[in-house]
This record gives C-alpha cells, structure tokens and sequence, in this order.
C-alpha cells in the first residue's frame, strides 16, 4: 500500500452553505500538507459545487451511490458517466445503509461497481457484517461473500482500481468503532481473499476502515497493518474534527 487514503462520507446531509465551510475549513486547516490522500463525497447535488471549491487542493471528490444502468429510462437515477462529469474521482458502491434500507443485493453491487470502473471512477466498495451476523459467528462468511460476489463478476483485476472499505453495521453512527485488533482480523481477511487470486493486486488495494472513526481513536485504527485509512461519516462533517483523523494517516 502507498499513501493512505481517507474518504468523507457526508451522507444525506449538508446544504451549500455547509459544503463551504467544510471545504473553507479544509482549506484553511491545511489539508494540502497532509500525508494522506484525502476525498469528501457529499450528496449529488452539491458534487459541482465542491468539485470547484476542491480546486487547487489535493482534494478528490466522490459520490455515495450510481445508478444500475449506463443510461435511459432510470427515472432519478444517476449514471456513472454522469458522476465522471461532474468532476468525481470515487464513488461509494454497497454502503449497507443501500443494502438494508434500498434492497441493493450483492448483485446490484456488482453492477454498479463495474458500471463505475467502466466510467473510468474508482469504487469504494463497503463490506461489513449486521450485529447479529457478528453475535452467530458469521462475520468471515459475511464479509467473504460479499466481497466475492463482485470478485465473480468484475474479476480480480478490476481490484486492482478499486477500494474496499469494512464497515461493521453495528459500528456505524453507534458511537461503537470495532477494536483495532477486531478490524484488523477482518481487513487481514479482505487482503487474503484478494491474495489468494493476485498477491500483487492484494498487496496494493487500499482497504479502508468505516465505523464511528473519531479523532480519538483514528491514529490506533490507522496503525494497523492491514488499514490502510478511514471512512468517516458523522465526524466528517466538521472540517477540524476530519483534518485531525486525516492527520492521524501517514
Ligand atoms: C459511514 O457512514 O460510512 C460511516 C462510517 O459513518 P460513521 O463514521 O458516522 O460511523
């Protein structure tokens, strides 16, 4: 892995007056001497807004979700291709909150991580087990099936552009982060499913940790062998409280 990454998650929140500030803050708080690569994916919306605001900053942007299909009859959805031309270097694919309250399916998420590659973006694909998934003891299997679900379908090189992000359900928005030691088992995990079909492509994905990551306890999580950045939901959304998780990544 080189450079870690961490990636802002802003949700369904923000208006454009929130969206300046934060890009404001990271501005003024030094987000261009940071160690780590840093992107902000706020909802669609305001995608063109911060594309211009990220201007002349080592900022990228993303987006939180894509469309299905390439294109047509797709009434408010949002093409990949779309989301390539307002500006956007990522985007986020399978986040379980689409998953659980969108009916997204691991099929859906193969598709759209593959509509996105083909858009010439980089998916950030979410995995992660529910807390009654974790209580069974299912948590490899979970975690494992998601992630070969779209291995089945994209194929091992196709990870090769890609970003994993493992984001226990039970540690989102719960104030609640996995241990380190709990993430790193399951980020060791992610590595040796990519490895046992391309030890390079494995040894270079960057597979990001998402779960309540606070500037508190963002430098133990980052240390971990196998995590290789964040990311953050809640605390992204003030732009100090985000420099100081991103500073805690080297
Ligand atoms: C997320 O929604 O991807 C997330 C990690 O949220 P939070 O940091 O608020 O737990």
């Amino acid at each position: 892995m080189g450079r870690a990454l961490v990636a802002a998650n802003w949700k369904m929140n923000g208006s454009r007056r929130l969206a300046r500030e934060i890009m404001d803050g990271l501005r003024a708080g030094g987000v261009d001497r940071l160690q780590a690569r840093v992107a902000v994916c706020p909802p669609f919306v305001y995608l063109e807004q911060v594309a211009a605001l990220a201007e002349g900053l080592p900022v990228a942007v993303g987006a939180q979700n894509l469309g299905d299909h390439e294109g047509g009859a797709y009434t408010g959805e949002v093409s990949a291709a779309m989301l390539a031309e307002a500006g956007c270097r990522y985007v986020i694919v399978g986040h379980s909150e689409r998953r659980a309250l969108y009916g997204e399916d691991d099929g859906t998420v193969a598709r759209k991580f593959e509509l996105a590659l083909s858009a010439g973006l980089t998916p950030i694909l979410c995995v992660g087990e529910t807390p009654d998934e974790r209580e069974a003891g299912r948590t490899d299997a979970v975690v494992q099936g998601q992630l070969r679900a779209v291995l089945s379908h994209a194929g091992t090189d196709a990870f090769a552009e890609a970003v994993v992000a493992y984001e226990p359900v039970w540690a989102i928005g719960s104030g609640r982060s996995a241990s380190p030691a709990q993430a790193q088992a399951v980020h060791r995990l992610i590595r040796d499913t990519i490895a046992a079909q391309d030890a390079t492509i494995a040894a270079a994905l960057p597979i990001l940790y998402g779960g309540s990551v606070k500037p508190d306890n963002a430098g133990e999580l980052f240390a971990m062998e196998d995590i290789d950045g964040g990311l953050i939901g809640g605390a992204s959304l003030d732009a100090d409280d985000f420099l100081a998780i991103c500073r805690t990544a080297g």
